[in-house]
């Protein structure tokens, strides 16, 4: 491996820790923002029982100096009803001390009514309360915790700057100055070279690449994806293996009108790179979609009356590549969500095989290699 490219792994790793402890040190004081604002719920909620609680006491001395006014009241007419001279006079008196003491019942039970609501209120206190402490605790723990990360985090962070400092000045100026552009857009400026694929965009490499980069004499990068390649031969000897074996036999031709047709596409709008699979049932098809590199369905099983060549024209265009491939229709049922990756395996060496066949029948037609090297 170049020395360059070696430097750049290790920027790369750099780049990524002094991200992640970024990241880390931004998130903390969110963290601690969003309890606080909890707590601050928490406080009004206690600052309203608190008042509601004030409200309470001020209307029962209200009630009760309503009663004792009363109680003077009555004492008053009874102190009359002894002097006065006729019949009707002493029942007039006896008629207000009545209605008096109707008055105090009335306000008693008022007062009754607030004590049912005091203790109701008291428990609702003591929990507004306790919830404050708990919250309160809590944001304290969390800030010392933060405090503790921050530092940590600051420190690490110096360690890993200084590196990255020395790493940069030891990479070709122009090489580093892709890579970080690069980095910018596409959040890393490398690129592992693994199976023939770019494993930034996934694209294939021509053979003549694939082989420069496996010597790895010059710096390459990707013409689709701009990332510099790297080519660590551990991950790859499986790989070679494979392709040898492959490439030995011939690739056998899909059927034209069988039941079930696979395909490729490199350009299925947002998606991207996907896997199509057409069901034909007589006189109705079924079509699926799958993301190439993981396997996951995009989307549900779309049903369209007649032959599936004909039901689904904004599907088959051009670039749509056929792909040998049956699996029981049960057993496509069953996978649900996501193509196992026994069976991914298989339709990606399909496809790479009939990319090197076609690659070997067009030869004179292939685009003209574009590799940059940013140090040749
Ligand atoms: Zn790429």
């Amino acid at each position: 491996m170049l020395p360059d490219i070696e430097k750049l792994l290790e920027l790369q790793v750099a780049d990524k820790a002094i991200r992640k402890l970024q990241d880390e040190i931004a998130a903390l004081p969110k963290r601690v923002a969003v309890i606080e604002q909890k707590l601050a719920g928490t406080r009004a909620h206690l600052e309203k029982v608190q008042a509601a609680a004030k409200g309470d006491e001020a209307s029962r001395k209200k009630y009760e100096a309503a009663i004792k006014d009363l109680q003077v009241k009555i004492s008053k007419y009874r102190d009359q009803s002894l002097e006065v001279k006729t019949n009707e006079q002493y029942k007039a008196i006896m008629h207000e001390i009545q209605f008096a003491e109707q008055e105090i019942r009335l306000n008693e039970d008022r007062i009754l009514e607030l004590m049912v609501n005091v203790d109701a209120r008291e428990k609702e206190l003591k929990a507004a309360d306790a919830e404050m402490k708990a919250q309160t605790a809590e944001i304290e723990k969390e800030k010392e915790e933060a405090r503790k990360v921050t530092a940590e985090d600051q420190k690490q962070l110096a360690e890993w700057s200084a590196k990255r400092e020395t790493l940069r000045h030891a990479i070709a100026e122009d090489i580093l100055r892709h890579y970080d552009r690069v980095s910018k857009f596409r959040g890393a400026g490398l690129a592992e070279v693994r199976d023939q694929k770019c494993m930034g965009c996934q694209v294939l490499l021509r053979p003549q690449t694939y082989n420069e980069v496996t010597r790895g004499e010059k710096v390459m990068v990707c013409e689709s994806c701009q990332r510099i390649y790297y080519y660590n031969p551990a991950n790859n000897e499986k790989h070679e293996r494979e392709v040898v074996t492959v490439a030995g036999r011939r690739r056998p031709r899909p059927k034209a009108d069988a039941p079930q047709a696979w395909f490729y596409r490199p350009d299925y709008g947002e998606e991207g790179e996907v896997l199509l699979v057409f069901l034909n049932h007589g006189d109705n098809s079924s079509r699926r979609i799958y993301e190439m590199h993981t396997g996951r369905q995009i989307g549900g099983v779309l049903i369209r009356e007649g032959h599936s060549r004909l039901a689904f024209p904004e599907d088959l265009t051009d670039s749509a590549l056929r792909l040998n491939g049956h699996w029981d229709e049960k057993e496509i049922e069953e996978w649900a969500s996501e193509i196992p990756s026994h069976v991914l395996d298989l339709l990606h060496k399909d496809l790479l095989a009939l990319q090197r066949e076609h690659r070997a029948t067009h030869k004179d037609h292939s685009p003209v290699p574009a590799e940059h090297s940013a140090a040749s």
